[in-house]
């Protein structure tokens, strides 16, 4: 039996430069939208729809995110906020969506502050 002694990798939902230009739209559109909702509704409404622009069911945590990874500057991983292991990239902002590293990232350049 193997004993897994390094935290596992959740691959990323998707990846943003893989999306068609106008699922990129609706995912970006939608990610706005979730962040400046002002109510659950709102926000579950932006994330229901940003899933289905991806073709994935909204994962239960009810929130997806692009990497806001500030050292790759463009990582393109999409995932669900409940992935494990995952690293907060900025500390939280006026913004509804929390600031992500993946799982990728965090394993190669992990932000320094710890969240
Ligand atoms: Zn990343
Ligand atoms: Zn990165």
């Amino acid at each position: 039996m193997t004993v897994l002694t390094h935290a596992r990798i959740t691959p990323p939902l998707a990846y943003y430069d893989e999306l068609l230009p106008h699922q990129q739209d609706v995912f970006t559109t939608c990610l706005e939208h979730a962040d400046e909702a002002h109510d659950a509704d709102g926000f579950n409404r932006a994330m229901d729809i940003a899933a289905r622009a991806l073709g994935i069911a909204l994962p239960t945590s009810g929130a997806i995110v692009k990497c806001a990874c500030q050292y790759c500057g463009d990582c393109n991983a999409i995932f669900d906020t409940a992935s494990p292991g995952l690293r907060r990239a900025e500390p939280s902002g006026p913004y509804n969506l929390p600031r992500y590293q993946c799982t990728a990232c965090t394993d190669g350049h992990p932000t320094p502050h710890e969240a």
